[in-house]
């Protein structure tokens, strides 16, 4: 196991060494309720600060974190094993991601609807929700704390933020150097499911954001559900990836490659399933073993590494699991397959083909660096067997043809459809599963909606009797009286 609970601490492990890095102590339940009482007094003071003055604390996070993204994406490197240069995008995605919540939040406190009568106003009002449990995972730890803290505290929200057992140590890092906010309106708690458990079900928390498994989602929602609070989850995936016969082969394997090899294919919007046109089926499986092959498999801290290690031993027996299976259900192994390196977490790229739609390769979330090809016969074909699986998250097309662009764009099943660019967040449209892939948006105008709640005010400037109101008769003597 990489991460071990012993006593109060959490053991952060180097994936690629397989090395104790810190021990980090488990937040106790004082601490709980300490944490959620300060963020709920943070909550009163951020009341009283205008969207302008958020707007220029959120400008000011997002310069810090650019100005130490060396630092941070180093600690992320060693705790998390993703390459150096990944981790370096990541602290500028989750700068950005600030710098538009800032500037949304300032235009989005509301609407005017068309009142009843003419004389009246009618506003909807948008209020924050109150104490957010924003719990994440590991693959990216401040990219999916920035996609949940933004648009929370823009949205005048406190932000009880939970890191994954495995990552504590760079939102550490991010929490000490963010400034500005009024104390106690983003605290950080650390350790496993049980210190997310509790805080899910504390009674000082109105709302839990949830990033992780589609198993860890289904137990924050029934726990949400039996306070009644809100949650939105953004749980796994297991992506498709089509590629249509009238592409250029060889951007299409290297983009598949990327797009299943990504992090060690440990994104949630990986592509682990690809549907490909008989016509281009043996060029693609060949560029991609070639490109495969290319591949730098090494220390993530190296910024030649293109692939690092998995998170952990368990995430990589998975990954042994799923390929072995598929292997003795008959698929081909054409590359990989196998570990790498005397230590740490590490498998190698792997592409398969022949492989049966039902083993778990291509219908369970793998979540490592696995290319499985299945052949199709028509684009009809592969939209059927994309939308085959419980999971509706993201799915990627190649193509030339605006005709199957747009069949690609209707039918899917997805809460994003990438064609011929795999894997493109944009902070401005919405990110989200369909399906079992998660309920709820973040990013665009629907994150920020997340967090607020609407508050409909219906004001008549004149205090006089309503035409409707009792008595229904007219006065005229037709009607009875109650007494
Ligand atoms: P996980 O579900 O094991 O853990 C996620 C977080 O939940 C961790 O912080 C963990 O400590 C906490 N947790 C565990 N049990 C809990 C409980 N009962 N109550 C409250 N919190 C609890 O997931 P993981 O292994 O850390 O991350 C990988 C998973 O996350 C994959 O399935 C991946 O697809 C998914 N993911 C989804 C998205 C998305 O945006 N949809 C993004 C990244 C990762």
């Amino acid at each position: 196991m990489k991460t071990n609970e012993t006593g109060r601490f959490l053991s952060v492990v180097n994936p690629a060494t397989g090395e104790e890095i810190e021990k980090v102590p488990v937040s106790t339940p004082g601490e709980i309720d300490v944490t959620v009482g300060a963020a709920r007094r943070g909550l009163e003071e951020w009341r009283g600060v205008s969207g302008l003055e958020r707007a220029e604390v959120f400008h000011g996070i997002s310069r810090v974190l650019r100005e130490n993204a060396d630092e941070l994406a180093g600690i992320m490197t060693r705790e998390g094993g993703k390459p150096y240069v990944e981790n370096h995008d990541e602290v500028g995605w989750a700068a950005a991601c600030f710098d538009y919540y800032g500037e949304l939040a300032r235009d989005s406190v509301g609407y005017l609807p068309a009142p009843i009568e003419p004389q009246q106003l009618a506003l909807v009002v948008k209020e924050p929700v109150g104490v957010v449990a924003c719990i994440v995972p590991w693959n990216y730890p401040l990219l999916l704390a920035a996609w949940k803290l933004a648009p929370a505290l823009a949205a005048g929200n406190a932000v009880v933020l939970k890191p994954s057992e495995e990552t504590p140590l760079a939102t550490r890092r991010m929490a000490e150097l963010i400034a500005g906010l009024p104390d106690g309106l983003l605290r950080v708690l650390y350790g496993a499911g049980d210190v997310g458990d509790a805080l899910v079900r504390h009674p000082g928390v109105d709302m839990v954001a949830f990033t992780g498994s589609q198993a860890t989602g289904k137990k924050v929602g029934r726990a949400a559900a039996e306070r009644l609070i809100r949650a939105n989850l953004e749980l796994g995936g297991k992506d498709p990836f089509i590629v249509c016969d009238d592409v250029d082969v060889e951007v299409a394997a290297q983009g598949a490659v990327w797009a299943a090899c990504l992090n060690a294919g440990q994104v949630c919007t990986s592509a682990e399933r690809f549907y490909v046109m008989e016509g281009v089926a043996k060029d693609f499986v060949e560029a991609s073993r070639e490109h495969v092959e290319s591949l730098n498999i090494g220390d993530p801290m190296d910024e030649q590494t293109d692939i690092g290690p998995l998170i952990n031993a368990p995430g990589r027996a998975k990954v042994e699991r799923h390929v072995g299976e598929a292997l003795g259900r008959g698929a081909k192994l054409i590359a990989g397959g196998e570990r790498w390196g005397e230590k740490g977490f590490y498998y190698k790229p792997t592409i398969l083909t022949g492989v049966e739609p039902g083993t778990a390769v291509m219908s369970e979330e793998t979540f490592g660096p696995v290319v499985p090809v299945q052949e199709v016969s028509s684009l009809d074909e592969a939209i059927e067997m994309a939308n085959s699986v419980p999971y509706g998250l993201g799915a990627n097309v190649y193509t030339r043809d605006f005709e199957n662009m747009l069949r690609c764009m209707r039918g899917l099943r997805a809460g994003t459809v990438w064609i011929n660019d795999p894997l493109t967040d944009n902070d401005a449209a919405p990110f989200g599963g369909q399906k079992g892939s998660g309920i709820g948006r973040e990013l665009g105008r629907e994150g920020l909606e997340a967090f607020q709640e609407s508050k409909h005010v219906h004001i008549d400037p004149k205090v006089e009797k309503k035409e409707w109101w009792y008595p229904y008769g007219k006065g005229d003597g037709s009607g009875q009286r109650l007494m």
